[in-house]
């Protein structure tokens, strides 16, 4: 009688259990089939669009489309490659290379010096003491000067003053270069089917021949402060970007304290914003060699050029600068290096 009600219980537990099962695969399945057949429509639909956008691009339509166009993405392309040009023009005029060492900590009791460890080795950081690094961030230019061995003289004042002046084309030739690329792109928008348009605008400038345009501003040289406690716990950083701001206040205050050997003529003007933008307007807003105009060319570089070259003597004053168009200014700037 035991035995038998035994079975009985185990028979119970089992269809219980079976029960259950059956309960959870009908659950699963009643969530799992939808689901599948969602993504499975999600894939085909995606694999198409795949093949229709490989076809289009290979497509007859689309290569017309695209040699129509070609001498626009051709200046595009150049004026992207004149702004690279500019963005580079960066030289440390200050610093140069100490060398490397290796940096061991010996102590006895392995601290966990994590700050020393994230230090970063480069010549454009200085580590110093947290006094220094608060005195910094009241006066940033001054003590990057200082302590980055900016000297105080006619040579890195044009230097920097030549950079100010690439540094300021490039970020005006970025805002022209994209309103130019939007503008070509706006014409031929009607040709390009909506669907590439919406889903692969990044291709399709790709496919169109355009190249890769960095409209970011990661190329300013930025100087850093650090200071980092002794057991290495604690840090703090003052970064300093030597963006269009802080380069025409590097330049003022060079200016300031450099003892120019022409100063006596009292011509020298500072190459500002101001002034750039005066000698535009002087100048008509035209390229004084080529005479091509924005009226001509609405996204035209327009760039301030030294009649004589600073490297030739020549002086930031307003008799000494006029107005070039970046083509000419390029083909004038190569000429000099070939000199
Ligand atoms: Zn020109």
């Amino acid at each position: 009688m035991q035995k038998n009600s035994n079975i009985y219980i185990l028979l119970i537990i089992i269809g219980i259990g079976v029960y259950l099962v059956s309960l959870l695969i009908s659950a699963i399945s009643f969530l799992i089939i939808p689901l599948g057949v969602t993504v499975l429509i999600c894939v085909v639909l995606l694999l198409s669009y795949l093949i229709y956008s490989h076809f289009y691009f290979e497509g007859d339509k689309f290569l017309d489309i695209k040699e129509s166009i070609k001498q626009f993405t051709k200046n595009c392309n150049e004026l992207n490659s004149h702004i690279n040009d500019l963005k580079n023009s960066f030289v440390d005029v200050s610093t140069y290379d100490y060398g490397t060492g290796e940096l061991n900590d010996n102590s006895n009791y392995k601290f966990k010096r994590t700050e020393w460890k994230n230090n970063i080795k480069n010549y454009q950081t200085y580590n110093c003491s947290s006094t220094v690094l608060k005195s910094a961030s009241n006066q940033p230019i001054k003590y990057l000067c200082k302590y980055f061995n900016i000297d105080t003289n006619e040579n890195t004042f044009s230097n920097f003053e030549n950079v100010l002046n690439n540094f300021a084309a490039a970020e005006q030739g970025k805002v022209l270069l994209k309103n130019e690329r939007d503008i070509i792109l706006n014409n031929i928008s009607d040709s390009i089917p909506k669907l590439i348009m919406y889903f692969s605008k990044n291709k399709l400038v790709q496919k169109l021949g355009f190249e890769d345009f960095d409209f970011s501003d990661l190329y300013f040289p930025v100087y850093t402060f650090q200071y980092v406690s002794a057991g290495g716990n604690s840090s703090s950083k003052l970064d300093i970007k030597l963006n269009i701001e802080n380069l025409e206040r590097l330049v003022s205050y060079l200016n300031d304290l450099v003892k120019f050997r022409k100063s006596a003529e009292g011509q020298r003007a500072l190459m500002t914003a101001v002034l750039r933008e005066k000698i535009k307007t002087r100048d008509d807003f035209t390229c004084r060699k080529c005479r091509l105009s924005i009226k001509d060319e609405r996204n035209l570089l327009l760039e301030i050029d030294h009649i004589i070259p600073i490297s030739k003597g020549g002086i930031t004053s307003e008799d000494n600068l006029q107005t070039l168009c970046w083509r000419c200014n390029r083909t004038k700037g190569a000429k000099i290096e070939n000199i």
